[in-house]
């Protein structure tokens, strides 16, 4: 399990932005991590992935762990190796590189099942294969989601952290990840999914947390979150 405890995040010295935050991610479930703009859900995801640094990013306070052993303060790509990985908001991805590249550069240092992997992100993206030659920035948007999910699918990382993979994406296209996130968790990946769309995150999710302003206000199972009317409206802006 991935764990989370009273974790305190502080940028540029000064700027407290998680206040004691805990969490739980067990193996095999989907988690949502909901809440307005800037409540610190991606703070949380650098936080864990260890890509606090580069922000200017620091936890001063807390832990987080992979079946009971602290990793904050492991790099980044320690943390990969350990099965952690983080896709990120925006999906960044090259642009000038084809699609296959830009899957290949998600694999295994030492090229260790590198086919495999491929295939099965293939199988899981089939877009992406007709595509497979072409270059990545001509991709649409919600392609260009499904190569960055892809590509950190390429390391088979044990546990998946997703920054709201729907931002901006068609309703249809929405439903399409939301699908996807269910396979890649029925085939063994365990997903840690933020998100601004709430419906669509807690409708997959099995268990919730609302974040407000660095804090958890709400952990709950999905389905008492999104039958709650005081919930929806208060805390997720449904109405
Ligand atoms: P969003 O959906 O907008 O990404 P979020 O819930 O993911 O929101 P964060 O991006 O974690 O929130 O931001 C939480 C707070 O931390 C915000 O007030 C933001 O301005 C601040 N913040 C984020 N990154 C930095 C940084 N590198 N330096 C200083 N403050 C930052």
């Amino acid at each position: 399990m991935l764990a989370v405890r009273n974790l305190e995040v502080v940028y540029n010295d000064v700027i407290l932005v998680l206040r004691g935050v805990s969490l739980d991610v067990p193996d095999g479930k989907i988690v949502a991590l909901l809440g307005a703009n800037g409540a610190g859900k991606t703070t949380l995801l650098r936080a864990i992935s260890g890509l606090l640094d580069v922000h200017d990013g620091e936890i001063t306070k807390g832990s987080v762990t992979l079946d009971g052993e602290p990793i904050h303060r492991h790099n980044p790509a320690k943390i990969v190796r350990l099965g952690v990985k983080q896709v990120l908001e925006g999906r960044r991805i090259f642009a000038e590189l084809s699609v296959d590249e830009n899957l290949r550069t998600g694999a295994h240092t030492n090229g260790r099942h590198t086919k495999e992997n491929l295939d099965r992100v293939y199988s899981l993206f089939p877009v992406l294969k007709e595509r497979h030659k072409g270059t990545a920035g001509y991709l649409s948007g919600g392609e260009q989601q499904m190569l960055a999910m892809g590509r950190a699918l390429m390391s088979n990382p044990r546990y998946l952290l997703l920054d709201e993979p729907s931002l901006g994406l068609a309703p249809l296209l929405v439903q399409q990840i939301r699908d996807l996130i269910v396979e890649i968790n029925k085939q063994g990946t365990t997903v840690l999914l933020v998100e601004q769309n709430a419906t669509m995150a807690l409708s997959v999710a099995e268990h919730g947390y609302v974040m407000e302003t660095g804090k958890i206000v709400m952990d709950k199972p999905a389905k008492e979150l999104l039958d709650d009317s005081d919930i929806r409206e208060f805390y997720l802006g449904l109405g």
